[in-house]
């Protein structure tokens, strides 16, 4: 008797995607198969030592490839943990991963769809780039049922009672008529060698009457000595655990001694992954101790900042025999941690010094990374060191503030920033008109992060570190134009705050603008307008939005002659329209919404229609 079950809507999805897309390197199907073939051995290598009843079955753990040329057959198989009939269900029918389908639709956009269908978890499904039906037999280690489990990879699949004398999944691929060179021994042992070689279990070659034969080192890749390691072996082990196609950006391998020894093999990858935003992105290296793989779901092992570091840490030194949770929290692995943390920067700080070369780490990871100085007290300094930011210096390359502060003059005791969500609005910041007047250059951070970690480093190398807000220096410089009359702008200034008493804190005049004639700023020491904006978008209260100030420019003709006019009381509802202008007009400046944008809308075509009129 046999049960018909309907794959998970999403399973068919993205089943149809991986089907028709017409990528050429299909090959990569064997790699994931390998790959589900060796996580089966390691997870009963793992039981075993706690469950001596299925101590039993874990040994000679090997993984088998045998193709059937005659029949067009692929078969691999291991003697892993396997599955039982919940299992199968469960695992290969669903995804895990909510919206999985909608990221592998939209990679598919991109043409990359294979590249990254290990990343999502769903490499098993990638068999049916090949093949027309796909076949598993499979007993789970310690119980004595075995299943069969057969797909067309299109509605569904069919799960019956099986035979099968021992422990372990046997897969067989029914290849689809142009797939027929995955027969092909030769073949098969090259892409075996291109992407599994570092495989810590035998792949063997059943050649049949020929014998079989071993096709990988199948020694942990890690345990070898580093001078024995080419760089071709660092890249593959890297696209293995990683489900990667690009080549590291980073390599580090070590061997940490004293208290406990470990070793450590990371990488950073040289693009991007799809969900580094994910809010449940953790980080994700595999933690072994002494060649047993434990887990890769040990969130303790490297903090978030880290997150997009890839790789394994082996130690022999923590014990076997408790819990993964209680392993989490593990004095030891603290240990490792922070040693691991150490080593890793080290590296990237080393890195850091070719700007070429870092920048495409950073524009990739920086984000991630200057999370740590706002999170990690103990290396705060280094990381900060290590950070490259905007500035007004440069339009294109950014700087350190190790640099900053080699251009500031010597009476400079501060490092000066702005922040908004969009660099080219930051640099065009009537904000920025006096520091530029000046010639004081300023940091334009434009992450959502650089809200935070600026409040816990209010001091780097001795200098203070400050929004521009918050600067204590004079703004005043010679002026040589004509200023409006002190008294009118009192006026002005007086009507003003009276009319938008419900929207804003007060206006003033300053001496900080040149080429505005307004600017919207907040009160000292209140969340920045970027800060409160993020808060709005991340749904989180605005009760305590920040009391917001409309700067005047005294020097701007514009304001000049509103102040001439609030002097006589016939032009007052024309200086409100103008007033209410303004305020919009520093809004956008600002990056903020208009509160009535079409009353905006309207007034700055009425002005530019009366403006070309007066120039025809
Ligand atoms: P992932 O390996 O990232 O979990 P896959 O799509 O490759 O995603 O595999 C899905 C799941 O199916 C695995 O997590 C595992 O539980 C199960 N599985 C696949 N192949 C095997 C196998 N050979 N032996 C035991 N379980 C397997
Ligand atoms: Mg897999």
């Amino acid at each position: 008797m046999s049960d018909k079950i309907a794959f998970q809507a999403d399973v068919s999805k993205m089943l149809d995607i991986v089907i028709n897309s017409l990528y050429s390197e299909k090959q990569i199907f064997l790699r994931e198969l390998i790959s589900n073939a060796s996580d089966a051995c390691d997870k009963l290598k793992y039981w075993a030592l706690t469950n001596p009843q299925v101590a039993e079955y874990a040994h000679d753990f090997k993984i088998i490839i045998k193709a059937d040329e005659k029949a067009n057959t692929l078969t691999i198989s291991d003697n892993g943990i396997g599955m039982n009939k919940d299992d199968l269900i469960s695992h290969l029918g669903t995804i895990a991963k909510s919206g999985t389908a909608e990221f592998v639709k939209n990679a598919g956009d991109n043409g990359s769809v294979c590249e990254l269908i290990g990343q999502f978890g769903v490499g098993f499904y990638s068999a049916f780039m090949v093949a027309d039906k796909v076949e598993l037999t499979t007993r789970k280690a310690g119980e004595d049922t075995a299943w069969h489990w057969t797909s067309n990879g299109i509605d569904g699949f069919e799960i019956s009672e099986a035979k099968k004398d021992s422990c372990g999944t046997d897969i067989k691929l029914f290849l689809k008529k142009d797939a027929k060179d995955y027969c092909d021994t030769i073949y098969l042992r090259q892409i075996v060698r291109t992407y599994s070689d570092h495989i810590a279990y035998p792949i063997v070659l059943d050649l049949d009457k020929a014998g079989e034969e071993v096709v990988n080192k199948g020694s942990a890749l890690w345990t070898r000595q580093k001078s024995e390691i080419t760089s071709d072996q660092y890249k593959d082990f890297y696209q293995h655990i990683s489900h990667n196609f690009d080549d590291p950006w980073l390599t580090l391998h070590f061997k940490a001694e004293g208290n406990i020894e470990y070793t450590g093999l990371l990488y950073i990858p040289s693009k991007a992954p799809y969900d580094l935003f994910q809010p449940d992105k953790k980080q994700s290296l595999k933690l072994y101790i002494n060649k047993v793989f434990i887990s890769d779901k040990i969130d303790t092992l490297l903090p978030n900042y880290l997150r997009f570091v890839k790789g394994i840490i082996d130690s022999a030194d923590l014990p076997l025999n408790i819990s993964r949770e209680m392993l989490q929290y593990s004095p030891l692995l603290e240990k490792i941690k922070s040693g691991t943390v150490k080593r890793l920067l080290k590296e990237l700080q080393k890195r850091s010094k070719n700007y070429d070369d870092y920048i495409t780490f950073w524009r990739n990871f920086g984000i991630v990374l200057k999370e740590g100085i706002y999170e990690d007290f103990n290396n705060r300094e280094d990381i900060v060191a290590m950070s490259y930011f905007y500035s007004t210096h440069d339009k294109e390359k950014l700087t350190t503030l190790d640099e900053y502060i080699s251009r500031a003059d010597k009476e400079q005791k501060t490092i000066y920033y702005i922040t908004g969500d969009d660099i080219n609005v930051l640099r065009n910041s009537p904000q920025l008109e006096a520091f530029a007047q000046k010639g004081i250059e300023v940091l334009l951070l434009n992450d959502p992060i650089d809200e935070f970690w600026p409040q816990v480093l209010p001091n780097y190398k001795g200098y203070s570190v400050k929004h521009i807000t918050q600067a204590d220096i004079d703004m005043k410089w010679e002026r040589s134009e004509q200023k409006a009359d002190e008294g009118s702008l009192k006026k002005l200034t007086d009507f003003m705050s009276d009319l938008f008493k419900n929207e804003l804190g007060k206006v003033i005049t300053t001496e900080k603008l040149t080429t505005s004639p307004v600017s919207l700023t907040v009160e000292d020491g209140q969340m920045s307008l970027h800060l409160e904006r993020l808060m709005r978008n991340h749904q989180q209260s605005t009760a305590f939005a920040s009391t917001r100030i409309l700067e005047l420019n005294p020097y701007h003709p514009l304001i000049i002659k509103l102040s001439d006019m609030i002097m006589d009381d016939k032009n007052k509802s024309q200086v409100e329209e103008v007033a209410r202008v303004l305020l919009d007009q520093a809004k956008v400046a600002e990056g903020e919404a208009v509160s009535d944008p079409s009353f905006y809308a309207q007034k700055v075509s009425q002005y530019i229609l009366q403006s070309l009129e007066k120039a025809c």
